[in-house]
């Protein structure tokens, strides 16, 4: 019963400090593992959105380069022809494809439309002539965050000006101020949601345009919040040709023909006039290939999206794949609507692969991890058990020895008491009251032996005084000791010994001492027929001692298991004979280092046989 407590209270324990612990530890270990796939995909992202952040930045400095240099190079035509300027201006370099001159309300004086016009500036005129005669509206593109960096700036206004604080105001040039609030407000418009959203439908109520981007993120395992936003960060507001150029002297506009973008060139000639020029959608596309880094690498490919989501240029090893699906892309610029700078994975089952890997060896951990906690835990609560066995065998055989010990030293007290007061008066009764306390002492001797046997186990090796025994002589001697309680205690007891002396190397004590746990045993497990023999026998070179009783028998499941420390056998006799479970253990371990050995075996007719074998002349 108490054990069965103890049992449970130790399963609750290992359930609570182990099992537990263990599963907990595991499913976060698990919940881990399945977001390391979208934990890899997050990391290439942000390295690979940096390059397009840079690749961005790159094309914006190209762009102001080539506005600048047409600036540079466009003619003032005042004087002279300016059909032949022009046409120098354009054979000057790559960039002009169509020059135009306006003169300065908006009259065409260049191109025109004439029999000796070319085709492309019959093309030209076609497509532009109405927009560059002030007469027809352009989308202007314009960045969102930009134009609403104010309201922006309004909306988290406590965030805002804590962060442009942290910059001395008094060492920051007007102008670095400035486009610090710029760049706070593209970051608080690309970081937040709730921001662009709002900026989105205050441009619509303005009657600004937005459009979806022409391209869709690729990812499988990031939400598509954060893997990007869908619509351009570019507004337009459609306007004129005047209202574009005012307050600036020279630009770039954008222009849809059709759906496909061309790019007009302007500047502000000194006497009013407007030069210009369609610029050569080859040597243009051209110059900004020519910033981009290498586009292939074994991690991404890396390209430049026209305004219908073609690439540029693509690398040989790029193979066949969706352009319009990159792993991630950034638009460019306001001059260059709808167009995009964009990544790919070089082999998209990558990432997969990668995390499936590692996974892999996180499972193999985790396993390996719980397995050990479990394995660890579970031999700590055996031997937990085993040590709680232990201690409460300990304290039963204390129990047990007190009073084994307490049976003969009554006895021998009680002999010793009538002998004092002179009874019984005739000399053999005399006689046979001194060997009953001969024979008791010896049991007390032999249990006294057991106990110190048992303490002494483990810390060193007990020692022998070897030397040659006859054990016919020993046993004999053990007999006649023995004999007088035995028979005393109602049993008949038989010897046999072999015809010569059969020489043993032996501890006469120890031998003893087994024989006499052998044959206490006899007694002590005798029922109704009280009979004991005791044989000697030599054959084959070996010395045999058996002690063979009528008693209770040992059950055959048990035969082994009657040999090990504090092991009882379990039937009613035995738990009613008192006994420390050592007698048997002890006898074989006394026995094996005399080289020998203990056996049982069941007698025929009931009754047990308890077999002691020894080298003869004794063991090396
Ligand atoms: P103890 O006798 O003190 O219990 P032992 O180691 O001498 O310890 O014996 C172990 C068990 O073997 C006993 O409890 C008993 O069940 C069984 N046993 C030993 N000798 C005999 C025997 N002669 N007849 C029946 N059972 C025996």
């Amino acid at each position: 019963m108490k054990s069965r407590k103890t049992a449970a209270r130790l399963g609750i324990l290992f359930i609570g400090a182990v099992v537990v612990p263990a599963g907990i530890l595991a499913m976060l270990a698990v919940r881990a593992i399945d977001r390391e796939e979208a934990y890899v995909e997050k990391q290439l992202q942000q390295t690979l959105s940096a390059e397009l952040v840079h690749v961005a930045s790159l094309i914006g400095a190209e762009l102001d380069k080539i506005r600048e240099e047409l600036d540079r190079g466009a003619p003032s035509p005042a004087g002279g022809d300016p059909g032949s300027i022009l046409e120098a201006w354009k054979n000057g370099g790559p960039l002009v494809r169509t020059p135009f001159l306006l003169n300065p309300d908006f009259e065409i004086l260049w191109p025109r439309l004439t029999t000796a016009a070319s085709p492309d500036q019959v093309e030209f005129l076609k497509s532009n002539q109405e927009f560059i005669a002030n007469k027809a509206e352009t989308p202007v593109y314009a960045n969102i965050a930009l134009t609403f960096q104010e309201q922006i700036a309004d909306l988290v206004q406590p965030k805002f000006d804590d962060e442009l604080k942290k910059t001395e105001a008094s060492s920051r040039p007007l102008e670095t101020e400035s486009s610090l609030q710029r760049q706070k407000a593209i970051k608080e418009f690309e970081e937040n949601p709730e921001v662009q959203e709002w900026v989105y439908q205050q441009a619509k109520a303005r009657g600004q345009q937005s459009e979806k981007r022409n391209v869709a993120p690729s990812t499988n395992v990031l939400p598509q919040k954060q893997a990007s936003r869908r619509e351009s960060i570019y507004i337009s507001e459609l306007k004129r040709f005047n209202d574009i150029i005012a307050g600036t002297s020279s630009g770039i506009i954008p222009r849809f023909s059709g759906d496909k973008l061309t790019f007009l060139f302007w500047k502000k000639a000194g006497d009013g006039r407007i030069v210009g020029g369609l610029i050569d959608q080859t040597a243009f596309r051209n110059r900004l290939l020519g910033l981009l880094p290498d586009l292939y690498s074994p991690v991404r490919i890396l390209t430049i999206l026209d305004e219908n989501g073609r690439p540029l240029a693509v690398p040989d090893e790029s193979g066949e794949r969706d352009w319009r699906r990159p792993f991630v892309s950034q638009e460019i610029s306001e001059i260059l609507p709808r167009w995009e700078a964009a990544a790919y994975l070089t082999d998209p089952g990558a990432i997969a692969s990668r995390a499936n890997l590692t996974a892999l060896i996180l499972w193999i951990l985790v396993v390996m991890l719980v397995l050990s906690i479990l394995t660890g835990g579970l031999f700590v609560l055996k031997t937990v058990r085993y040590e709680i066995d232990l201690a409460k065998k300990k304290t039963t055989f204390v129990t047990n020895v007190s009073h084994e010990l307490k049976t003969p030293l009554t006895s021998i007290r009680m002999f010793a008491e009538m002998l004092r007061q002179g009874r019984p008066p005739d000399a053999g009764k005399r006689a046979q009251y001194l060997d009953l306390m001969v024979s008791e002492t010896e049991r007390l001797t032999r249990l006294i032996n057991n106990v110190l046997d048992f303490s002494r186990r483990g810390r060193d090796e007990k020692t022998y005084a070897m030397k040659a025994v006859d054990l016919n002589r020993l046993a004999e001697d053990l007999v006649k000791d023995q004999r007088p309680r035995l028979e005393h205690n109602g049993f008949a007891v038989g010897f046999r010994s072999a015809a010569s002396p059969l020489i043993v190397k032996a501890d006469e004590d120890a031998l003893k001492q087994s024989i006499l746990n052998l044959l206490s045993n006899a007694e002590k497990y005798s029922d109704r027929i009280k009979e004991i023999d005791i044989e000697i026998a030599g054959a084959g070179g070996q010395a045999i001692l058996r002690v063979k009783d009528r008693g209770i028998g040992v059950p055959p499941s048990q035969a082994d298991k009657i040999f090990e420390e504090f092991y009882r056998a379990d039937d009613s006799l035995t738990a009613r004979t008192r006994g420390t479970g050592l007698g048997l253990s002890i006898a074989r371990r006394i026995v094996r280092d005399h080289g020998g050995e203990v056996g049982y075996r069941p007698r025929e007719g009931g009754g047990s046989i308890f077999e002691i074998i020894l080298p003869q002349g004794g063991s090396s």
